[in-house]
């Protein structure tokens, strides 16, 4: 079997299909073979597992997908791709692509065939970076029993996923995703392994996710942890009256969690906010 991810493999794909990259997808494909396989590594757990991957392109990491699960199924969003990938994954017999934008699928549906056979679901891409947030909170809500996802995205955008509070890219999409999540970074990619280049780096992040806790009603939780960023440089007194239009019930609830009035929400770590919502509850 010939290893997709190469730069001359790639081009000979380009070429024999009269392909082009298209900028509107988001299409930058993967040409480092110790890469690509890495991520496929880090992707597929031990025991029955089968991915959904997003985005196969001309099937890079479908390939070294295909090795190393039961099965995959790769949701495509570019009608020119199916045809590519019947060839260049020809030998692949446990894959089978799905032209479907994934934002579009009924997550639930898709993944209950399979856990109803006992497979383990997880999610693996190279992400079209213009869709990174909503594809990824499209995951975290569905409660589609994905048990984990690993997904390389813009070095910044993981950087903020992945944030420590303290830290200047530590805001609301951070606590959320944490309160869902383990988030570990997996890996650092450069530009050059892809065709075309994109003009920023990438990282490698997985996601898996964390019991659920039935106490906490996530929606009212998340507007909470929203309303304490809303701006950066303000207190979280001030945030949180704007939040709940009273300033003596926003000390109140602040105090009575332990916390400061004065503190901003950059501060405040996971436990912090559960503490601070279980108090305005
Ligand atoms: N996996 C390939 C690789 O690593 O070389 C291609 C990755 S490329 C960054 C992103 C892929 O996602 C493209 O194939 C693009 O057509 C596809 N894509 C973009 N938007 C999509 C969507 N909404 N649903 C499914 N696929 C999408």
């Amino acid at each position: 079997m010939k290893v997709i991810a190469t730069p001359s493999r790639t081009k000979e794909i380009l070429e024999k299909h009269n392909l082009y990259a298209k900028k509107n997808y988001g299409q930058n494909f993967l040409i480092e073979p110790g890469i690509v396989s890495k991520i496929a590594a880090a992707a597929v757990t031990a025991g029955k597992c089968v991915v959904f991957e997003i985005g196969p392109g001309i099937g890079a990491l479908t390939q070294m997908l295909s090795k190393e699960a039961d099965k995959v199924v790769a949701f495509e969003i570019d009608e020119r791709l199916p045809e590519v990938l019947a060839d260049t994954l020809a030998d692949c017999d446990n894959v089978e692509v799905v032209l479907q934008d994934f934002l579009n699928i009924d997550l639930k549906e898709v993944t209950k065939p399979y856990l109803d056979e006992g497979y383990e679901v997880v999610v693996a891409a190279n992400l079209p970076y213009y869709i990174t947030t909503p594809i990824l909170f499209k995951i975290f809500e569905a409660d589609a029993g994905i048990s984990q996802i690993t997904v390389m995205m813009q070095k910044e955008v993981a950087d903020r996923f992945a944030a420590k509070c303290n830290t200047k890219d530590y805001n609301a999409l951070s606590v959320i995703t944490q309160y869902r999540c383990t988030v570990k970074n997996v890996l650092k990619v450069p530009k050059n392994v892809f065709n075309p280049k994109p003009n920023v780096d990438s990282a490698v992040l997985q996601f898996r996710f964390k019991e659920n806790d039935p106490t906490i009603n996530e929606p009212m939780f998340y507007k909470l942890v929203k309303g304490c960023f809303t701006q950066r440089r303000k207190t979280l007194l001030n945030n949180l009256f704007e939040t709940i239009g009273d300033k003596e019930l926003a000390r109140k609830v602040l105090t009575d969690s332990g916390i400061d009035p004065a503190r901003r929400a950059e501060s405040c770590g996971l436990e912090e906010f559960i503490g601070l919502y279980r108090s305005v509850e």
